[in-house]
């Protein structure tokens, strides 16, 4: 593997991969085969500073650990490398930004200690590319709110203890959502079951309801707002997504070069075939490039520079490339690579969800569309100078 090293952050990435030492391959497995982390596992990375540390210079300023934490997260399990963005980039990043009051503090205290452990839910059972049409709803109460709905393919469901709820505020618009902090363990919080997946095993996937009384200090910043903040969190979780998918494809393209030069094929390596050597060269340079525009991303983002559109273009095309290296490594691989005795189909498996989950390819696709639409004085100035000079020539 070649993470995205950002050399100020070896101390932190140190830590990182002090906190999953402990992490064997049976542990894993045995995540995998139960589809659920232990409750345990992200107190144990907060004892060890893994959040704490990632949020000490702030959201932008800590772009470069959120990187490391992905690429060290993701390079041990990927199950541990979702739910520990969902927990960190989403929840503790909505806390850090929005917090208010004593008790929500504490909360966000509780969150950087993993003592408590938050999920995100915004996809319901009728969509989730969508948030307009949001359909869980908040009701003002006289002494807080009464929250109702349903949430679907949540990350990490069951091994938290916090959902952070988007939901639409009653007798306001379709676009005025906003964020609510739901422990799970209240009375009329139903945590319905799981959904198998084909990917990223270990994390659990589930659906809960709830129809429940909340306190005032439930909302999480202001009523009309979850839209946009759902947006900014979006920025760090896509961040997070892209790292960790170079990471997956940096570990096939490793194993898979290791294979065509070991293979022997006729009377050389594989890897002297040149469709082989030039399938993984391809690979080589895509992974190349989309690494270094992960790191002028958070450059931006460390300079206090806007990254939305930049973050939202390169999870569109990060995703497109990891998921054509996955596959091109697993071909190099011939049948191991589609055996399970290989690392090469769950990388497969994995890396597949990133053109859904985190702003699907379309919407991103929608979202980069609409910049186009802008007018562009430069360029609108020089065709209407083409325009002016259109004629024919005698
Ligand atoms: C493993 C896993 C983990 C997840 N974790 C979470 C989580 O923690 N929290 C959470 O809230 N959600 C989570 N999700 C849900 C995920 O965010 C949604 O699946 C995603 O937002 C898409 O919503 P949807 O599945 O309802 O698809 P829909 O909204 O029904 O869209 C279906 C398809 O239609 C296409 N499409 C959508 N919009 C457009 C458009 N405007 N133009 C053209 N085509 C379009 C896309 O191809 C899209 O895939 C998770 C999903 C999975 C599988």
């Amino acid at each position: 593997m070649t993470p995205v090293r950002l050399t100020a952050e070896v101390d932190y990435r140190a830590l990182v991969r002090t906190a999953i030492s402990g992490i064997d391959r049976d542990r894993r497995r045995s995540w995998e085969r139960a589809g659920h982390l232990p409750r345990t596992i992200i107190t144990e990375l907060a004892t060890h500073g893994v959040f704490r540390e990632r949020w000490a210079p702030g959201a932008t300023g800590g772009l470069p650990r959120l990187v490391a934490m992905a690429e060290e997260l993701s390079g041990c399990d990927s199950g541990l490398a979702l739910a520990a963005m969902g927990h960190s980039e989403v929840f503790i990043g909505a806390l850090t930004w929005l917090a208010d009051g004593s008790a929500q503090h504490a909360l966000l205290e509780d969150a950087l200690d993993g003592q408590a452990v938050g999920c995100f839910g915004a996809t319901e059972p009728q969509g989730g590319s969508d948030l307009s049409g949001v359909r869980s709803t908040a009701t003002r109460e006289a002494d807080g709110w009464r929250l109702v709905g349903r949430k679907r393919y949540i990350s990490n469901l069951g091994g938290a203890t916090h959902l952070l709820a988007v939901a639409r505020v009653a007798g306001s618009g379709p676009r005025d959502l906003a964020l609510f902090l739901v422990p799970l363990a209240t009375p009329g919080v139903c945590v319905e079951g799981f959904f198998a997946t084909a990917g990223l095993r270990s994390c659990d996937v589930g659906e809960v309801s709830f129809d429940v009384p909340l306190g005032p200090g439930a909302l999480l910043g202001a009523p009309g707002m979850g839209l946009a903040y759902a947006s900014r969190l979006l920025q760090f979780e896509r961040m997070s997504i892209c790292a960790q998918l170079l990471t997956a494809g940096r570990m096939a393209l490793g194993l898979a070069a290791a294979h065509a030069r070991q293979r022997k094929l006729g009377d050389g390596p594989l890897l002297g075939k040149q469709a082989v050597r030039h399938r993984l060269a391809q690979a080589h340079a895509q992974l190349t490039v989309a690494e270094a525009a992960l790191r002028d991303t958070v450059a931006r983002g460390v300079a206090g520079v806007g990254f939305a559109h930049e973050a939202a273009a390169l999870k569109l095309i990060v995703s497109d490339v990891v998921e054509r290296v996955t596959d091109d490594c697993l071909q190099v691989f011939g049948a191991r690579g589609y055996t399970t005795n290989f690392p090469l189909e769950g990388w497969w498996r994995d890396v597949r969800l990133a053109r859904i989950g985190g702003g699907a390819d379309e919407v991103l696709t929608e979202l980069l569309a609409s910049r186009l639409a802008l007018a562009d004085p430069r360029f609108d100035a020089e065709l209407d100078r083409l325009m002016t000079a259109d004629i024919p020539r005698r």
